[in-house]
């Protein structure tokens, strides 16, 4: 039976730039600054899972195209789906029927979030926020803190599905979640089993649907609804485990 393995990219199977160790790989460079990171042991258990005939490795990300294609790894997945599993590429060419797909979703709520674009525009703390490659609005904020209580109010205020991870908060249209994406894409592509692997709760949505799912914490297993999920043990390294329970 062939496998999907769904991967989170930043902070799953990337390592930022603050967590960086000794021996960690280059990955992403962004403004001649080197950005993420892989661990020295991610491109030998990363070309053993590309070469089983029975594995799609499915790297499945919030990042934008240009942001996606700033990542260098090891190995070339041949599909990838970007801004929050709306969009899919394949060979590095975006597919239509994909994009038509969610399109006919994400256009009910997309003039809820340019009104909030405008409304959230001058927020206090706020280093960036736009509407991503047309899809979903995304803000960053100068720390998780305010980030945090910044999510607290404006939960209340939309009816788009809002996340928070980190210091960026989503607000994405309801239906076009990770999950759905995944779900969708494993049943186009064949794969009767689904291993996720994620750290936010953006990530809930295709750990929930996984028949095995790879989280770092247990405050996520105990928000994910997976019947099989499996918690980063003590002194292993995440983008280390998620690659070496693949096998298994
Ligand atoms: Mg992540």
């Amino acid at each position: 039976m062939r496998t999907l393995f769904a991967c989170d990219l930043d902070n799953t199977l990337l390592v930022p730039g603050r967590e960086r160790r000794d021996g960690d790989i280059c990955a992403e460079v962004l403004n001649g600054k080197e950005q993420s990171f892989i661990t020295p042991a991610a491109p030998v258990l990363m070309q053993k899972i590309m070469h089983d005939d029975d594995i799609i490795f499915l790297p499945v990300t919030t990042r934008s195209k240009e942001q996606y294609e700033r990542i260098k790894l090891p190995v070339i997945p041949r599909y990838a789906l970007i801004c929050n599993g709306t969009a899919l590429l394949r060979d590095g060419e975006l597919s239509d029927e994909w994009e038509e797909h969610f399109d006919g979703i994400i256009k009910k709520h997309l003039p809820e979030a340019e009104q909030l674009l405008e409304k959230y525009r001058e927020t206090q703390g706020v280093t960036s926020i736009r509407i991503v490659d047309g899809k979903f609005l995304f803000a960053a904020f100068r720390d998780s803190d305010t980030a945090s209580e910044k999510f607290a109010e404006f939960a209340g205020e939309t009816t788009l599905d809002i996340a928070l991870s980190g210091r960026k908060i989503y607000w994405l249209p309801p239906g076009a979640d990770k999950g759905t994406a995944v779900k969708r894409f494993a049943e186009t592509h064949g794969c009767g089993r689904i291993i996720a692997a994620g750290d936010s709760t953006i990530d809930l949505p295709m750990l929930d649907i996984a028949d095995t799912a790879l989280v770092p914490d247990s405050g996520l297993a105990e928000k994910c609804r997976c019947g099989d999920v499996r918690v980063l043990c003590d002194g292993a390294r995440f983008p280390d485990f998620i690659l070496e329970n693949i096998k298994d």
